[in-house]
């Protein structure tokens, strides 16, 4: 059974009137997380990007969102899951970067959305539900990539991000087809199976390791980078310089626990609120969890 924002607010209001509920204990630490066994996922090459941003447009056509080629967007926001940008623009060291939700292994988004609105859910994509969220925005203080966008503008607004075009599934292979992916004219962001993309980024290293950072190692972001993501890098420049942090090895996740913790820890008088909350979000993640 699950709970729609309709039934979870009347459950909020009603908790409001008194009732003391202690908050669940959250997960202190994460271990290693897991790849799906069915994991897609996305590789983005930006040695190979020419900057044409035929993906934003289809991006925007497949997502039924405002905009165009001849009014380019500058950054993510409350109409726009997927952007490029230039880096260096016309100095020798010029790279192009693609950016969009990089379905982590361990997302911050998930272990941060109390009300389980954010999921990670079949082929590894993570995914929010409108009737869940509450519009809370923890998710977008959470995410290490500064991804989730809120429409702030809209009467009734909601988190914007990319699903991996979960809306578009393939008949024949049952698999999401990225409109982004289908318009490449340089094969610079392609789709598959994430071992599949693994293989081929590594394959691209050892034909062209000269043309790949950092010289010398060349590395693929997002294999173990936070955890590791389903969408995966290849450059030629710091991958700092294209806006992917520096996060180490340690999962995502843990930074959002933390942030949790923060939250929770400076409010005392909503603790009976809270608990309700926290409860929701176990009772989502369980019913989840059995329907599978
Ligand atoms: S933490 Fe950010 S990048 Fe990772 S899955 Fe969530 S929204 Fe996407
Ligand atoms: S997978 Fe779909 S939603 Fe995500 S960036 Fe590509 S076109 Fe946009
Ligand atoms: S369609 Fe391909 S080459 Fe054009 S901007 Fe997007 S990723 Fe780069």
């Amino acid at each position: 059974m699950t709970m729609d924002r309709r039934s979870l607010l009347k459950g909020v209001a009603a908790a409001g009137a008194g009732a003391a509920v202690t908050a669940l204990p959250l997960e202190a630490s994460t271990p290693k997380p897991e790849i799906p066994p069915d994991a897609f996922g996305m590789l983005y090459d930006a040695t190979l990007c020419i900057g044409c941003r035929a993906c934003v447009t289809a991006c925007k056509e497949a997502n039924a969102m405002p905009g165009n080629l001849y009014n380019p967007p500058e950054d993510l926001s409350g109409d726009t899951k997927n952007i490029i940008k230039v880096w260096h623009r016309d100095q020798p060291d010029q790279s192009y970067m693609k950016a969009q939700c990089m379905h982590c292994l361990d997302p911050a988004c998930v272990r941060a959305c109390m009300i389980g609105s954010f999921q990670k859910r079949e082929f590894g994509i993570v995914t929010w539900d409108p009737t869940k969220c509450i519009g809370c925005r923890y998710c977008q203080v959470a995410c290490p990539f500064a991804i989730p966008k809120f429409q702030w503008e809209k009467a009734m607004p909601k988190i914007v991000k990319c699903e991996l075009c979960n809306h578009r599934i393939n008949d024949s292979t049952g698999k999401p087809m990225p409109a982004c992916c289908e318009v490449c004219p340089k094969e610079a962001v392609i789709a598959g199976d994430y071992r599949d993309l693994l293989a081929e980024a590594q394959r691209r290293i050892d034909e062209h390791p000269e043309r790949y950072y950092p010289a010398g190692a060349p590395k693929i972001y997002g294999a173990e980078d936070g955890g590791g993501t389903q969408v995966l890098y290849l450059a030629g420049v710091d991958f700092e310089n294209l806006g992917l942090p520096d996060l180490g090895t340690e999962p995502a996740g843990i930074s959002a626990a933390a942030i949790q913790h923060t939250i929770y820890k400076g409010f005392v008088a909503p603790v009976a609120l809270y608990g309700i909350l926290g409860a929701v979000m176990w009772r989502n993640r369980r019913s989840g969890k059995e329907e599978e």
